[in-house]
């Protein structure tokens, strides 16, 4: 009798230890016109799927303040009253294209939210047959300029000068909503996860092994492919790539970033992964990257603490930046 006790209560402390390890909940959907994968690792169902339920919440909040799509938008009301007045704005649609503008500066205006006036012109999504006319780009480029992005912090009023100029998030908006779904999740208490914004990830603690997350790094041309793999702990790993939406002329493939400079998309780089605490900076320095090139983009993230690269090349050679860790195994 005894011993059958004592098995009894060896069982019932065994589940109970079961019950505390952590499980992986996740929920895959479209937020932001892309896949968001949204991954909480937990012992307690509830308080995951709240912290799940929450991110959400957050990433849809984000896009109706800064989606360039929906005419209700902040963003939407900036862009129909270029060179007409200024706006008054959320303070955190403000601090964003503050954010947005010294990304322009540091990257000598490689990025430009205010490249959105090519929009227009420009079509990834397999509607364009020809390139466009040389005049109707220059005419376009000439919209296309952060300066002309007036701030007025007293006021919270942003103000784009030039009739015609329109600002668009979509190389930093992705990587801003993980990071803010991040917060949201940790203030509920979860401890490890994931927020994988169709390439855009951040993640934090501990995997269900126990071990920190390992973030494959795709092969551009094969998907499924891993080519190397990188150890991350509350860090981010966003990557840009000409494999997602691009136009091919000529058999050249135009990427879907539009370097700011010229009106044209960028060629010549298949991939730039940024790896960096912060990922709004990780998501806007992969777009910048593209634009830059290889030299002067390497240059530019060996001088940022905290911020590596890794850079794949039309001829499939494998660029990085000095500190970078990569393992060809997983
Ligand atoms: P990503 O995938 O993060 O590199 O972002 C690419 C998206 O950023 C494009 O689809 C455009 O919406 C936008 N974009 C394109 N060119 C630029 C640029 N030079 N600066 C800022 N945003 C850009
Ligand atoms: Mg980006």
């Amino acid at each position: 009798m005894r011993l059958f006790l004592t098995v009894i209560s060896l069982l019932i402390c065994c589940c109970a230890a079961l019950a505390q390890q952590p499980q992986k909940y996740h929920k895959v959907l479209e937020l932001m016109g892309s896949r968001f994968e949204i991954s909480a690792f937990d012992a307690d169902a509830q308080k995951a799927w709240d912290g799940i339920n929450a991110a959400i919440t957050e990433i849809s909040r984000i896009e109706r303040l800064i989606s360039s799509w929906d005419p209700n938008s902040q963003t939407s009301l900036i862009n129909r009253n270029a060179g007409i007045k200024p706006i008054k704005v959320d303070n955190e649609l403000f601090q964003l294209i503050q954010r947005a503008v010294q990304i322009s500066r540091i990257t000598d205006g490689a990025f430009d939210i205010s490249y959105a006036s090519m929009d227009r012109i420009w079509k990834f999504d397999g509607s364009m047959k020809e390139m466009p006319d040389a005049e109707i780009v220059k005419e376009a480029r000439s919209k296309i300029g952060f300066r002309n992005i007036q701030l007025n912090p007293a006021k919270l009023e942003v103000y784009l000068k030039v009739k015609g100029m329109k600002i668009g998030f979509g190389a930093i908006g992705k990587g801003y909503a993980a990071q803010k779904a991040k917060e949201k999740m940790s203030a509920l208490g979860i401890k490890s996860g994931v927020v994988n914004a169709a390439g855009d990830l951040i993640a934090w603690g501990k995997d269900i092994d126990g071990e920190s997350f390992k973030v494959g790094i795709a092969d551009p041309r094969k998907k499924n492919h891993v080519l190397s793999w990188l150890k991350v702990n509350n860090t981010s790993v966003v990557t840009s790539g000409d494999y997602e939406r691009y136009v091919l002329f000529d058999n050249v493939r135009y990427a879907h970033i539009i370097d700011p400079r010229t009106g044209y998309p960028t060629t010549g780089i298949k991939s730039v992964t940024i790896v960096s605490a912060n990922p709004e900076l990780a998501d806007a320095l992969s777009t910048s990257v593209f634009v830059l090139g290889i030299e002067k983009g390497l240059y530019l993230i060996n001088q940022l603490q905290g911020v590596e690269c890794l850079v794949i090349t039309d001829n499939d050679e494998i660029v990085t930046s000095k500190h970078l860790e990569i393992n060809n195994k997983s």
